[in-house]
């Protein structure tokens, strides 16, 4: 009897579903942004001092037709893998542009901070669709705040460099996301053109019980403050949380406490409930 050559790889049970869900995704992405089916959700972004809601963070929700609720963790990232990165960014710019015309029309004042990818910071055409999406904003584009995480920043400083620059000479303002998960020193942030700073969640979620998560963010909020930069606290979970960031002077919240995402159309009402508290 003949026999058969020994296969090259072997199965692993797992992998070759993940693969395949992956697959399914990338696929499911480009109709996803072609035919609209993505929607955003808005966080609200508090003025720690009044308590007065100043601004919204724009999060991408896609629920699949099949496999339901998709994280954007997982479908940024295979977005980022299969160069779809820049068509959803471009897409997300022009869906809160929609929304935020949407509130202005029914006399909601409020401001609009969008995440963008890593990768977006080597993308020359970004510059061009942020003042495209926003040409007609009314509030003027300081009012327009885009995140990018502290790591994006460090992957590759120079280019980061030259593309916060161009946004800043549209007058966006820029803000530095999950802060204190990278490897950089506030005196590496310094040379970057970025107006606020985000105290990562991890550090705010348990601030009641973590004494060293306390010391962190305090001193963070002092550094920053010397610097110049704003400060925002995301995953305030509590009530003690959101005092203790009172304490220390932090400038804006955000987190479940507070109010969790909601869909543009919730958000008139969920601006009365924050100013009713
Ligand atoms: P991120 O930019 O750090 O966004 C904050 C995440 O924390 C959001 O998760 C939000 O729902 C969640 N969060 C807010 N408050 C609390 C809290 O009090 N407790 C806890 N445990 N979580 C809280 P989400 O919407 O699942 O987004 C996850 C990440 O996906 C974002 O992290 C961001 O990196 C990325 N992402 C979301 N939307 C977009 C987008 O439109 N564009 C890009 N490029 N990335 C996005
Ligand atoms: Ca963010
Ligand atoms: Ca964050
Ligand atoms: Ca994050």
């Amino acid at each position: 009897a003949q026999q058969r050559p020994e296969p090259v790889t072997r199965y692993q049970p797992g992998q070759d579903e993940s693969h395949l869900r992956e697959l399914q995704l990338i696929s499911d992405l480009h109709t996803a942004i072609a035919e609209n089916h993505l929607h955003m959700n808005y966080q609200p972004k508090l003025n720690i001092g009044s308590g007065r809601l100043v601004q919204v963070e724009a999060l991408v929700r896609w629920i699949h037709p099949e496999l339901g609720f998709i994280s954007p963790e997982e479908f940024i990232f295979l977005a980022e893998q299969s160069g779809q990165i820049h068509d959803l960014t471009a897409h997300i710019l022009n869906r809160v542009a929609g929304d935020a015309r949407q509130w202005a029309a029914v006399g909601l004042d409020v401001s609009v901070a969008i995440n963008l990818s890593a990768m977006d910071l080597t993308w020359p055409a970004l510059t061009g669709h942020v003042a495209e999406a926003f040409a007609n904003w009314h509030q003027g584009l300081e009012r327009i705040t885009l995140e990018v995480t502290e790591s994006a920043l460090m992957e590759d400083p120079e280019e980061a460099l030259a593309t916060l620059n161009k946004l800043r000479e549209l007058g966006v303002t820029l803000s530095v996301d999950d802060f204190g998960t990278g490897y950089s020193s506030l005196s590496q942030l310094r040379k970057m053109p970025v107006q606020e700073l985000k105290i990562d969640k991890s550090f705010v979620l348990k601030l009641e019980s973590e004494p060293q998560d306390q010391l962190i963010v305090k001193s963070t909020i002092d550094m920053a403050h010397g610097l110049g930069l704003k400060v925002v606290a995301e995953g305030i979970e509590s009530l003690n949380a959101w005092h203790l960031l009172q304490q220390w002077g932090c400038d804006l919240g955000q987190g479940f406490y507070l109010s969790r995402p909601v869909a543009p159309v919730d958000l008139p009402e969920t601006a009365k409930s924050l100013v009713a508290r």
